[in-house]
């Protein structure tokens, strides 16, 4: 069906959104043979997707539905370059998390031995084996865990992997299209409203990030969905090759259940003062892009206001630096490029919202994504599923906007 994105505009399904979680939507409900229209603000792959660390991460997925989301998309990662027929650097070489005190070795250990028992595939490498994987770590590596599950992709691509795909089968995305609201009749969607007019549609899928509750708050709507800031930087390429995995340093580790939740579990063996001194929580993780450059992260606030997300600042430049400087002596000499904040949608169990709104018919919220490389695809064809009014692939209840986590804000990763 041709395209003509004139006032009169119709289509079945409009997506808010263009990063990860809307071009995934885009790009399985036009397979299914809907007439979408996809329209991102800025560029597609702007808003946090572009802007990750690039980890289809594993490791730390809390059994239930959240391993289920990040299993079933890791599945299909293999197949997925073919399909779209584009390469968007997938590295299937596993992840780490390294650390640096003997303090730390039991609650790995424990680690270890829980993830087998949950199904991620995990061992503990001693500093040789440790150090063999990932040449980028330090002397004071104790050890690290390693899970061969993990993935790297280079997020940019991905995104537009699914885009690209989505428009041959029909989809068309339009950049620079601020959705200024929804637009409804009673109690169903009637499209959207953009600065040239209105667009017409059955469905809408919001998919804006962590500003899918600014166009639901408009429509008298409190999802339970939070905004965070994470920070990243980038070196300028690197001429050695020194990383080809996830790697997470030990910061990262007390910010998850999963080691907050372990008998052994002490906070103190994990404590660093550089996060104090900057005032900023920090997860601390790092990628060697394919073209040689190394990200490095992440600081958190928690939670952040919308405005201040797409900056960063001075308190997170500097703890990325002393993080890198005094971790990593093969970094020390680096060229800093730049860094940058983005906005990352959360909810108090961790879990995305991928729901119908029951107040608007057509309405549907697939947002609240916190690892969107992990969740983007199957929440996809969950969305085409859900639109076409089909059985889900897996069982879309915990995701619901009427659970009762969503009441509150807590911080679950
Ligand atoms: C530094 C950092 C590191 C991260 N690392 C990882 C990682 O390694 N692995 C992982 O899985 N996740 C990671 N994440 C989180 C991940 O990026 C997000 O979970 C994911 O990008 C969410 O995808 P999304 O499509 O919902 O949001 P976004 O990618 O933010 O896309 C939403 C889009 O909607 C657009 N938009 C918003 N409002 C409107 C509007 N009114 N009209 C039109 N368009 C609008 C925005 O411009 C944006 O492009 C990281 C995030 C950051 C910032």
């Amino acid at each position: 069906m041709g395209h003509n994105i004139g006032l009169d505009k119709r289509c079945d399904v409009v997506i808010v959104g263009g990063g990860i979680i809307g071009c995934t939507a885009a790009y399985y409900l036009a397979k299914k043979g809907f007439d979408v229209i996809l329209l991102e603000s800025g560029d597609l792959a702007s808003g946090a997707t572009g802007h990750n660390i690039g980890y289809i991460f594993m490791h730390t997925r809390i059994p239930g539905p959240q391993l289920d989301l990040a299993s079933a998309t890791h599945q299909m990662a293999p197949g997925l370059p073919d399909e779209l027929d584009y390469d968007f650097e997938l590295r299937q070489n596993g992840g780490m998390i390294y650390f640096d005190k003997e303090a730390q070795l039991p609650i790995m250990q424990e680690f270890v031995e829980q993830r087998n028992k949950d199904g991620v595939t995990m061992q503990l490498l001693d500093k040789k084996e440790a150090l063999e994987m990932a040449p980028v770590l330090p002397e004071s590596t104790v050890g690290a865990t390693f899970c061969p599950l993990d993935c790297l992709v280079n997020p940019t691509l991905y995104v537009r992997a699914f885009a690209n795909a989505a428009r041959r089968h029909g989809a068309l995305i339009r950049t620079g299209a601020e959705v200024i609201a929804v637009n409804t009749d009673k109690e169903r969607v009637t499209g959207v409203k953009i600065a040239e007019g209105d667009i017409e549609s059955k469905y809408v899928v919001l998919a804006a990030g962590g500003r899918t509750t600014q166009l639901t708050e408009k429509l008298g709507l409190s999802l339970g969905i939070f905004a965070m800031r994470l920070q990243l930087m980038t070196t300028a390429p690197l001429e050695e090759r020194l990383l080809d995995k996830c790697l997470y340093g030990p910061e990262s580790a007390k910010q998850y259940k999963l080691f907050q939740d372990l008998p052994s579990y002490d906070d103190e063996a994990f404590r660093v003062d550089y996060e104090w001194r900057y005032e900023t929580l920090f997860l601390q993780a790092a990628n060697q892009m394919k073209a040689g450059n190394m990200l490095f992260g992440i600081p958190m606030d928690y939670p952040a206001s919308v405005e201040i997300a797409n900056t960063a600042d001075t308190r997170g430049v500097g703890v990325m630096v002393e993080s890198m400087y005094s971790n990593f002596p093969a970094l020390k000499n680096a060229a800093f490029d730049r860094a940058w904040g983005r906005v990352v949608p959360f909810t108090s169990d961790s879990l995305p919202v991928i729901d119908f709104v029951p107040e608007f018919k057509g309405l549907l919220i697939n947002s609240g994504h916190t690892f969107g490389n992990a969740t983007g695809p199957i929440s996809g064809i969950l969305t085409a599923e859900m639109i076409a009014g089909e059985k889900t692939s897996i069982d879309i209840s915990p995701f619901s906007l009427k659970r009762p986590a969503l009441d509150t804000m807590a911080k679950a990763w």
